[in-house]
């Protein structure tokens, strides 16, 4: 018999329904529905957000217990949310009413211990010698969660970060890591997280910082011989988010620092969060062991706005903006500008600021010669999309056919050269690649890559088709 999502989920649910009170089946687990088994992460859709947060902490145990059963010692649950409160394209716009500006964060007191060997502890962020210890959270209050609009595109992120808001380092998310391109929205969200704990939990410290900084003040404290006092500054912050940690690759004795301070707040129940520009599977250079607690809690992609989401953030940006433009202009920029919320936020402020300075009325001339210098100072990348098109059209078949799950020879041999290409020319995840490419998972995405690799050196037909299908990207 095959295993399916619905067949464990069947298993699990007998294995929980002796374990708990009938009446609390009734209500927790009846309604969730079994919906995909990938490898060995089982998804399961439940009804609200409210629903997943009383699951993780009540029954995660025993959740636990049963899918070890049924999938073995690696097994993985992955919930999937419907978001009650989304600013999808079902609403009206005007329902949508962002809360205002806030207000600067607060800078917030840190108790050193007494006991510290050192009572002058330093803080890397100011001059150094100062005893009380103030740190600045470092967050900028206009990146909230309220702007940060919701779109399948960051459903996940989005709620695992909520979800750690409401409870910082009592989730299961713990480093959450959330990755994914440029300009997709990762220093929003981290931001956005660490803001909401502030409001939930004014007395814990948080505190984001760059990794790039991070990786400057680590340099400066070994040349200053205050390695240590960095340390123990870092080991006191309950909530760090650290924002673009594909930087630390490569920077072994900074990779160290983090991993003990790393061990040291999530041993003691502090919340990390982490972003980066790819997922943990893609990083290079990073030591495998900070690698593999990277991979402890969630990591969560953001992947490219849909066409609805691009609308809404558009319209969200003109309307806190207070700025009014037709609706087909809208859309059209929504239509160019595909790949990058931060470019659609830029060609949508030049396209403002070039009809007031110029005094002239936003026209959908106007849009198109603002968007066509957009799309051609962003150098142009080949798509996934456009891959897997040249891909079918050289073996005469559909991109349908190409992403099916068949196992045919010679679909799968487009498939896995498709998967190929993609790695080779974006910069997209191999996650990613999989996710657009039927559906498949990141090992498929590596073993098709190795694949394509071996078969290359091997069989003189195969390279011949490597050889035509580069000549038809480049
Ligand atoms: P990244 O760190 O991934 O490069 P940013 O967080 O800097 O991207 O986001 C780029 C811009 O896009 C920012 O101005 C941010 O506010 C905006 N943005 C990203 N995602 C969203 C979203 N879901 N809703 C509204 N604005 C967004
Ligand atoms: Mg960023």
């Amino acid at each position: 018999m095959s295993v399916t999502a619905n067949s464990v989920w069947k298993n699990c649910l007998a294995f929980i329904k002796d374990n708990i009170q009938p009446q609390a089946f009734k209500t927790w687990f009846e309604p969730i529905k079994p919906i995909k088994l990938s490898e060995n992460a089982l998804s399961i859709q439940v009804p609200s957000k409210f629903f997943y947060e009383w699951l993780e902490e009540h029954y995660v145990k025993l959740l636990k217990v049963a899918l070890t059963k049924e999938l073995g010692e690696s097994a993985k649950l992955v919930y999937i949310i419907r978001m009650e409160n989304t600013y999808g394209n079902k609403e009206p716009f005007t329902e949508k009413i962002p809360s205002s500006n806030r207000g600067a964060m607060a800078a917030q007191e840190m108790d050193v211990p007494i006991k510290s060997k050192n009572p002058e502890l330093r803080n890397p962020f100011v001059i150094p010698g100062i005893r009380n210890i103030k740190i600045e959270s470092q967050l900028n209050p206009n990146y909230n969660f309220d702007n940060f609009l919701e779109g399948d595109s960051n459903r996940l992120a989005r709620s695992a970060g909520m979800a750690v808001a409401n409870k910082p380092g009592g989730t299961s998310f713990n480093p959450l890591l959330v990755f994914g391109g440029v300009g997709l929205g990762k220093t929003h969200l981290a931001h956005a997280i660490g803001v909401e704990i502030k409001d939930k939990y004014p007395e814990r410290t948080v505190l984001y910082i760059s990794a790039e900084k991070f990786t400057q003040q680590y340099i400066e404290s070994v040349k200053k011989n205050t390695r240590n006092d960095f340390i123990h500054f870092y080991q006191l912050i309950d909530v760090l988010i650290i924002d673009d940690v594909q930087f630390l690759s490569g920077k072994s004795g900074t990779q160290d620092v983090f991993f003990h301070i790393f061990n040291h707040l999530h041993q003691n129940g502090k919340q990390v969060i982490l972003t980066s520009d790819k997922a943990p599977v893609d990083m290079q250079d990073i030591e495998q062991r900070l690698l593999s607690r990277f991979k402890w809690g969630l990591s969560a992609e953001l992947q490219s706005p849909d066409y609805e989401t691009r609308i809404s953030i558009l319209k969200n940006k003109l309307y806190r903006d207070g700025v009014e433009i037709p609706e087909d202009i809208i859309e059209y920029v929504a239509k160019h500008i595909k790949t990058n919320i931060r470019e659609l936020e830029g060609a949508i402020i030049s396209l403002i600021a070039q009809s007031t300075l110029n005094k002239r009325e936003v026209t959908i001339e106007l849009a198109q010669q603002v968007v066509e210098k957009f799309v051609k100072n962003t150098k142009r990348e080949v798509s996934i999309d456009y891959i897997q098109k040249v891909v079918s059209d050289y073996f005469e078949m559909d991109v349908a056919t190409l992403q099916s799950k068949t196992r045919k020879r010679h679909i799968v041999q487009a498939r896995q050269l498709a998967m190929f290409f993609a790695k080779k020319f974006t910069k997209a995840s191999l996650a990613s690649i999989g996710s657009q490419i039927g559906k498949r998972d990141h090992a498929t995405v590596l073993h098709a890559c190795k694949t394509v690799d071996n078969l290359a050196e091997t069989d003189k037909q195969f390279r011949k088709y490597i050889d035509d299908l580069t000549k038809k990207f480049s």
